[in-house]
C-alpha cells in the first residue's frame, strides 16, 4: 500500500494550497437531484418535506432537506434519523429514504419522526467523506461548528428543542467501507501531517454507542434486528473493531460529544451510529438499505418500549 498520500508533504499538515488541490480533484459522480430530491418529491402524508438551509458552495444545487410529521403530536416523543453525514456512505442516504417510503408511516402515531436523509449532499455527489473545505462533518458537531453541514443540523435540532420537542432516540446511519482504508484514512493522515497507520476494515455490520451512555440493551436490540438481514462484524484478534474494544457482539463505544459526532446532537437517551459494510461479497446495495431499515426499526421499537 502507498505510504504517502499524493497531496502534501509527509509530516506537514495541509495548508489552504493543499486543500485547494484536493478540492480540485473532487469530481461530481452522481446526482443529488436525481437520487435524493426526486424521491423526497414523491413523499406524501403523513410527512412533509422542508428545507433547513443550503450549502454555500451552490445553494441552488444543494438545498438541505428534513422530513417530519405533518402534525407532530404534543407530548409524543421525538426520534431523529440521519443519513449522509458522510456523503459517500450510500446506504445511509438511500436507507433513510427507503425507510421513509416503506415502514416510517407506521410509526407516525407513536413517535414524532424527524428524518434528515442527506446531511452532506456535496459529499454525496463527489463520493467523499469531507465537505468542500476538507472538513469531516462527523467530527464537527461542536459549538460554532466549522462545518456548515453540521451547523445547519445543530440549528434544526435546537429550533425543534426550543419548541419543546424532546428527543428520545437518534439513529445515525453510516457505512464502513474498503475505501476508508484505501483513500479516506490516508487522506486524513496527510491532511493532518501524521503518519498513516494501516488498519483493518471489519466484514459486517456493527454499531457505535456512546461511552458516556452506552445503552447496551438498545445496541443489542439493533444487532438482533440487523442480524435478520446481514451478518454482524466479528471482533478481531485483539477483541476489537477498528481499534476499539468490542463490548458485546457487534458493538463498540465512542465518546460521542468529545469527538463531535453527529449521534451526540440531540442528547437523546438512546443513540447509536450504524455501520453497514457495503463491500462484503455477501451483500448488495438493497441488502445494505434493508440493514439500515432493520436498525432503525429495532432501535425505534426498543426506545418506544422503554420510553417514560
Ligand atoms: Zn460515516
Amino acid at each position: 500500500m502507498q505510504r504517502y498520500y499524493s497531496i502534501g508533504t509527509p509530516g506537514e499538515p495541509w495548508t489552504d494550497t493543499e486543500k485547494a488541490a484536493w478540492f480540485e480533484r473532487c469530481k461530481i459522480q452522481r446526482s443529488y437531484k436525481d437520487e435524493v430530491i426526486r424521491k423526497l418529491d414523491r413523499l406524501g402524508a403523513p410527512f412533509q418535506v422542508e428545507t433547513y438551509g443550503a450549502l454555500g458552495i451552490d445553494p441552488q444545487r444543494y438545498p438541505l432537506f428534513a422530513v417530519q410529521c405533518e402534525a407532530p403530536v404534543c407530548g409524543q416523543p421525538w426520534a431523529l434519523v440521519t443519513g449522509g453525514i458522510h456523503g459517500y456512505e450510500t446506504s445511509g442516504v438511500q436507507g433513510a429514504l427507503a425507510f421513509l417510503e416503506t415502514v416510517a408511516p407506521s410509526y407516525a402515531d407513536r413517535v414524532n419522526l424527524l428524518v434528515v436523509p442527506c446531511v452532506s449532499p456535496w459529499g454525496y455527489e463527489v463520493i467523499h467523506r469531507w465537505n468542500p473545505s476538507a472538513i469531516d462533518p462527523n467530527r464537527s458537531f461542536v459549538p460554532d461548528s466549522p462545518a456548515e453541514e453540521s451547523a445547519a443540523l445543530i440549528g434544526l435540532v435546537q429550533a425543534l428543542s426550543g419548541d419543546s420537542a424532546e428527543f428520545l432516540v437518534h439513529i445515525d446511519l453510516h457505512e464502513t467501507t474498503d475505501s476508508d482504508e484505501q483513500e479516506f484514512r490516508p487522506a486524513l493522515a496527510a491532511r493532518d501531517g501524521k503518519p498513516f497507520e494501516p488498519g483493518h476494515v471489519p466484514d459486517g455490520f456493527y454499531t457505535v454507542g456512546d461511552t458516556e451512555n452506552p445503552q447496551p440493551d438498545f445496541q443489542a436490540a439493533i444487532i438482533a434486528g440487523v442480524q435478520q438481514v446481514t451478518h454482524i462484524a466479528p471482533a478481531d484478534a485483539k477483541g476489537q473493531i477498528i481499534g476499539s474494544d468490542v463490548t458485546q457482539t457487534g458493538v463498540i463505544n465512542y465518546p460521542l460529544r468529545e469527538l463531535g459526532l453527529c449521534a451526540g446532537v440531540t442528547g437523546a437517551r438512546f443513540t447509536t451510529t450504524t455501520e453497514v459494510y457495503p463491500d462484503s461479497a455477501d451483500v448488495t446495495p438493497e441488502i445494505c438499505n434493508q440493514a439500515q431499515i432493520a436498525a432503525v426499526r429495532a432501535g425505534l421499537d426498543h426506545a418506544l418500549r422503554h420510553a417514560g
